[in-house]
């Protein structure tokens, strides 16, 4: 059904058709958290659009081997090279042990991502139990002569390298520019440059986590990590880096730095980059003020939030936007996302219960190729989405007798659905801990009308009226009937 994949390279700022170095099977790696605090909106977003590529090259028929990091040590404040450990920082905040912060926002980031329905990746390798492959990283850029050692900490000398090489392309930033930019800033700093960036540092007294090296009792600088776990999982050159467009600089610069000067060539074939978040057109950011957490959006705790939004309300609202487009969140676009879901969720739902006739006044395998055709070029998943939607207006006609429709097309139908809806968008039935929600409040209102059925008995009317009045003001629709009465909630 597809010819070919197109996907957007940030690299080239071009469409190229994907050809991946092994034929049938790829390998992708992705940025995942650094593990400090509560899951946001940026993760989710960065999650649901690798997992939804994930999930579509396997659909196609790719094997896929999919590495997605868990930064547990070594990123610092402000991305800086001085200063204070994020996780060490809030584990000082919170009075626990680093790696207790580490395992506490590790499974809060794995439960979100389960109610989201984003699929486990095929590995997920965390930095602090890749010392020693970081460690060996570094000697061979030390060997290569990209880097220095300066007082047991050991740096990425940029403008050796840029003198050689390209440094700034993914990025989009000149070498000049960033060397003029850092050269003030400079001062009595053990770097050659500003420019230049850790690749291990020895650590500080106050630093709580370290290990020992050739170099110094120390700990890996952040962006190396992900040279080395990649390089473990994937191999020296692998086809798919991805994470969100805010990594490009520093940490992705460095990345495709760092693993040139140690094995001598590029490592990555395609980055794919996730564009960023804003709520109501600001930028989103906890410095900001205005970063919601995944939870507060799930329960709807936050003074921002007009009410609950559900997992698959917030991946379905993602999916209609394109990747690479920003996408900002407001009450009313996940209200519009919430009625889009559910329209479409009851429809896959009908689908098998549509009758058939002798012959089709639709076209369901155009209806298939047009999804697909979309999410081949750079995953296109707003327009699938529309495709998907003209899907649903013919579920609709369908089960009310407008279309006709044959078993084989209702097959086909049946088949786009599952793969598209439940395979590749991950989108599923609202979660248990909801439907306990239903059930507790359907308990609660057979309760009330067991008070109003004994109110009446007694022939206390004052009461089984108010029960009533009151119920219907909420949005109940209460009947009578011979046997009692049955209710009904009004959307
Ligand atoms: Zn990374």
């Amino acid at each position: 059904m597809i010819q070919e994949i197109q996907i957007y390279n940030t690299l080239t700022r071009q469409k190229e058709v994907f050809e991946p170095l092994v034929p049938g099977k790829l390998g992708m790696y992705v940025c995942g958290p650094t593990v400090y605090g509560p899951p946001h909106l940026g993760h989710a977003r960065s999650a649901i659009t690798f997992d939804l590529i994930f999930r579509f090259l396997k659909a196609i028929g790719y094997k896929v081997r999919y590495v997605r990091n868990i930064t547990d040590v070594g990123h610092l404040v402000a991305d800086a090279d001085e200063g204070e450990d994020k996780i060490a920082k809030q584990a000082k905040l919170d009075e626990l042990e680093p790696m207790e912060v580490v395992q506490k926002y590790t499974n809060l980031f794995h439960h979100s991502m389960e109610l989201l329905n984003v699929a486990p990746p095929s590995i997920e390798p965390r930095a602090s139990g890749h010392i020693v492959e970081q460690i060996e990283e570094v000697k061979k850029i030390l060997k290569s002569g990209y880097a220095y050692e300066s007082n047991g900490s050991v740096y990425f000398d940029v403008e050796k390298f840029a003198a050689e090489n390209e440094y700034g392309k993914l990025s989009g930033r000149k070498i000049e520019d960033l060397i003029s930019n850092t050269r003030t800033l400079d001062g009595q700093s053990e770097k050659r440059s500003g420019l230049d960036f850790a690749l291990w540092k020895k650590a500080q007294p106050e630093h709580i986590m370290h290990w020992p090296s050739p170099w110094s009792e120390g700990f890996p600088g952040w962006h190396l990590e992900c040279t080395a776990m990649s390089c473990k999982y994937l191999g020296e050159t692998f086809d798919i880096h991805g994470g969100g467009m805010d990594l490009t600089f520093p940490h992705h610069e460095a990345e495709m730095a760092q693993s040139k000067a140690s094995h001598g060539k590029d490592a990555v074939h395609y980055w794919m980059h996730n564009n960023m978040i804003t709520l109501n057109g600001q930028k989103m950011g906890k410095s900001l003020g205005n970063a919601i957490s995944l939870e507060e959006f799930f329960s709807g705790n936050h003074p921002l939030l007009e009410k609950a939004y559900s997992p698959m309300t917030i991946r379905f609202f993602m999916l209609q936007a394109h990747y690479r487009s920003t996408l900002d969140f407001s009450n009313e676009a996940l209200q519009a996302s919430e009625k889009g879901l559910e329209r479409l969720m009851k429809a896959l739902a009908k689908i098998d219960s549509l009758p058939v006739s002798d012959s089709s006044s639709v076209k369901i395998e155009e209806l298939a190729q047009n999804c697909f055709s979309a999410m081949a070029d750079d995953m296109n998943s707003p327009i699938a989405m529309s495709y998907l939607f003209e899907g649903v207006k013919i579920i609709n006609s369908v089960s009310d007798g407008n279309t006709n429709i044959t078993p084989s097309d209702r097959d086909a139908l049946k088949q786009l659905f599952h793969t598209l809806v439940v395979d590749i968008f991950g989108l599923k039935a609202e979660s248990q801990a909801e439907a306990g929600n239903t059930e507790v409040l359907t308990e609660v209102v057979d309760l009330l009308m067991k008070l109003r059925l004994e109110a009446k008995a007694n022939k206390d009317w004052a009461t089984s009226d108010k029960i009533r009045k009151e119920l219907t003001a909420i949005g109940f629709d209460i009947k009578d009937t011979k046997d009692g009465a049955s209710w009904e909630l009004k959307k």
